[in-house]
């Protein structure tokens, strides 16, 4: 496999070089440790405690029944969701690089670089302790998506599916930090400066306006009640606005849902004859339901500005 991207030093953007055990920055000499699998970490300073390392008995069961439905959930998405958008938006296997920005068990960086894409990925929590699995190691590195070690303009299409919530919380918590909008916007400057101009960026997560959250349980038992004004969630109208406010957007435009969903718990329940039908209905909505304050999900695609219309906005 011949990298058209490669690592940099998250501090300085200077080229790096990796030893057995460390990635070393020629430029400004960081060192970051590589783990027992080979993965470098570009954030020892930062941690997300995810709520299944708490304790041993919690990690174990996680291990045993959430992770491989995480893996499902992210290998269905890939392929009925993410491989099919590539293919609509003129992305081609062997020209297109694609990062996986909270990449979690980075199941779908496998099946990006297994069917010729370039498929980065990152992630900050424990489920990098998960990586030893996947056969894309090389392209894949513990990092902070404020703080990327990755050159400017290098990614075709960047996803970061679920994961903007989690930016500016005390750890794997619902709570927001006092700075959590400034991180927020951070984090979506920093997507953009990797995502080359005129290409995409996909984001999603549950709409903040609906009060029941079945996504964000861990200290809530089956559902997380919450006010439609919390600041930990978002819905389509916070994310148009974190991208105007980047000035870096073109465009920002809610998808539909249908296929993003693999039902990986509903499916062994008695609902299940009942899916396929829904999935068909979270395509077929008028269109203004999608992005919609009261569609429960939203799915946006991000247009970076293509190099002249960046251009010219400097010059103004
Ligand atoms: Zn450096």
């Amino acid at each position: 496999m011949i990298n058209r991207v490669s690592f940099v030093c998250p501090a300085c953007l200077g080229q790096v070089e990796q030893t057995a055990t460390e990635t070393e920055c020629l430029y400004c000499g960081s060192r970051f440790r590589r783990n027992a699998s080979g993965c470098t970490d570009f954030a020892p300073e930062a941690s997300f405690d995810d709520h299944w390392t708490r304790n041993p008995e919690v990690r174990k069961a996680w291990l045993a029944i959430e992770a491989p439905r995480e893996e499902e959930y992210e290998l269905g998405l890939a392929k009925r969701y993410v491989l099919p958008l590539l293919e609509k938006l003129g992305y081609r296997p062997g020209s297109t690089t694609v990062l996986s920005a909270g990449c979690g068990m980075a199941s779908e960086v496998d099946l990006l670089n297994g069917g010729g894409y370039e498929g980065w990925g990152i992630d900050i929590g424990n489920r990098v302790d998960c990586w030893e699995r996947r056969t894309s190691l090389n392209r894949l590195a513990r990092a902070d998506i404020r703080k990327m070690p990755f050159p400017d303009e290098c990614f075709d299409f960047v996803l970061s599916l679920n994961t903007i919530e989690h930016i500016g919380v005390v750890g794997d918590t619902d709570q927001v930090t006092p700075d959590y909008a400034e991180e927020r916007r951070r984090a979506m400057h920093s997507l953009l400066r990797v995502t080359k101009p005129g290409g995409h960026v996909l984001l999603s997560g549950l709409t903040r306006n609906i009060p029941f959250d079945f996504g964000h349980v861990q200290d809530h038992g089956f559902v997380r009640i919450h006010s439609p004004w919390e600041p930990f969630l978002l819905n389509f109208s916070d994310i148009r606005k974190l991208c105007a406010e980047t000035g870096k957007v073109e465009w920002a435009k809610p998808l539909p849902l249908r296929g993003f969903f693999s039902w990986t718990r509903l499916r062994h329940s008695p609902a299940r004859p009942l899916l396929p039908v829904v999935d068909w209905l979270f395509g077929e909505l008028p269109h203004f339901v999608y992005g919609w304050w009261a569609c429960p999900f939203w799915i946006a695609l991000v247009r970076k500005r293509p190099a002249e219309a960046v251009q010219s906005t400097a010059a103004a």
